[in-house]
């Protein structure tokens, strides 16, 4: 008898999973599920579009929807169209990898002002993501505070800073790419409530800042150690070093002579979002770093800008019945209940590179072969009758392949594709 399981999501935690099922249980069944009609999840919706090659990752996984024993069930929602007492029923396990798709909230007086928006619905917006095609962001003015010195925050700011012309080599879409373009941009200030070693970005990203084509990048030197000293939490050898060496680079620089600028401000923590309905400025405090904290100083400083983005972290918002401990799944090493996993950001919060999601999910599945005793649940039969009994349309990996190429047929500008941005017109390709 076959084993069978369901992971629900398709992201890289979830596709590593089915990886790791197939290698280390004989004769399983997968069903991949995922709310979405375009599987891989933050490979598509997260990865920055002119960060088009590191998206080569989802022709592994997109091997693994070749396989007979692994099924792609698209446009299908748990909690919409199937619930997770139907999955637990009818497979041996569950694996969630669902990720984290809700932005972190500051806590700060005017977080409700029209114009401020969280990473997620801002990246989900300029990568095609259905729930944020009309989110139609404010960018009426000469000024964008983005907050947060990690490698979304610099994927944010790129994006915002980029020429059509830099933006030749992506997935970009059109709505977007004009919206952004037709902005009176002149300065992007990001901004980090720690310093310059303690900053989450890495340095690939963070030279990718050094030379753009019409925005110049501005580091104030007084700010930059002059050297990294201490240990920190998760360190990779060099990184901070190599981090600290780009940014005195930047601020070293002769300030060239480009229309927009990228300030990136330490010490540097929101306090309040000014505006009467509508962001006019942030008011920041300054900080100092002690012991790894920043610590406010009690002086704060305002910058105008019309538009708010926060890169600050996400948290998971799981179906119902599946606990959350803040922001993730309760979990403990990736079991959730008796035969329910969790695996990706949304067991450990959002962190990490996607490589970083292999041995992660393994991790997990190593468990959950020890744990279950016996196999022998009815698997997809029994959630095919469901589904076609509630009028599912449910979209295949073949769909997804016609749907892919409609895609490639649609780009434009040199780009790689142009990703339909809503689910029926998605769907619309293959009725
Ligand atoms: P991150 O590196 O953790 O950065 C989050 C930033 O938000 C930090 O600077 C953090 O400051 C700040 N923050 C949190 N709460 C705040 C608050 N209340 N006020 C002000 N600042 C606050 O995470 P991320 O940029 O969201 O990225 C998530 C993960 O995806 C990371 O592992 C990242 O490397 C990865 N990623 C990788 C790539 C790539 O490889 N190219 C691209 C995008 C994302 P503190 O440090 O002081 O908490």
């Amino acid at each position: 008898m076959s084993a069978n399981f369901a992971i629900v999501g398709s992201g890289p935690s979830g596709m590593y999973a089915a990886g790791a099922l197939l290698d280390m249980v004989p004769d399983c069944r997968i069903d991949v599920i995922d709310r979405m009609p375009a599987p891989f999840g933050l490979i598509r919706f997260g990865v920055a579009p002119d960060h088009y090659k590191m998206k080569n990752t989802a022709r592994q996984f997109a091997r693994t929807f070749e396989l007979d024993a692994v099924r792609y069930l698209g446009n299908v929602e748990i909690g919409r169209d199937l619930s997770m007492i139907e999955l637990r029923q009818n497979y041996d396990a569950v694996v969630l990898a669902i990720g984290s798709y809700n932005d972190a909230n500051l806590g700060i007086p005017g977080e409700d002002l029209a114009g401020v928006y969280g990473a997620c619905e801002f990246v989900g917006w300029y990568n095609a993501h259905p729930d944020y095609r009309d989110l139609d962001p404010c960018l009426d003015g000469p000024g964008v505070a983005i907050i947060g010195i990690g490698n979304v925050a610099l994927d944010v700011s790129r994006v915002l800073v980029k020429t059509r012309a830099e933006m030749t080599d992506s997935d970009i879409c059109a709505h977007a790419m004009d919206a952004i373009e037709a902005a009176p941009l002149k300065d992007v200030h990001i901004f980090g409530r720690r310093g310059p070693v303690e900053a989450g970005f890495t340095p690939k990203e963070l030279a990718e800042m050094i030379d753009f084509e019409q925005c110049a990048s501005i580091v104030d030197a007084a700010q930059l150690p002059a050297a990294v000293e201490g240990e920190f939490e998760g360190r990779i050898k060099g990184v901070k070093e190599k981090n600290l060496a780009i940014l005195k680079e930047i601020a070293g620089q002769d300030m060239p002579d480009k229309p927009v600028r990228a300030h990136v401000q330490f010490y540097a923590s929101p306090v309040e979002i000014l505006g009467d309905g509508k962001v006019d400025a942030i008011r920041l405090e300054r900080t100092e770093v002690i012991d790894g904290r920043a610590v406010a100083t009690g002086e704060t400083f305002d910058v105008a800008c019309s538009t708010v983005i926060t890169a600050i972290g996400y948290y998971s918002d799981p179906p119902e019945g599946v606990p959350l401990d803040r922001n993730v799944i309760d979990n403990k090493d990736g079991r959730v209940e008796d035969n329910v996993y969790v695996v990706g950001w949304s067991k450990r919060g959002p962190s990490g590179t996607i490589p970083t999601n292999g041995p992660d999910s393994k991790a997990v599945v190593e468990l959950l072969v020890e744990d279950i005793a016996e196999f022998g649940k009815p698997g997809g039969d029994v959630i095919d009758g469901l589904l076609k009994e509630r009028n599912v349309r449910v979209v295949n990996y073949d769909d997804f392949k016609t749907i892919n190429e409609a895609e490639v047929a649609n780009a434009i500008d040199g780009h790689h594709q142009e990703k339909f941005t809503r689910i029926a017109e998605m769907l619309a390709v293959l009725d």
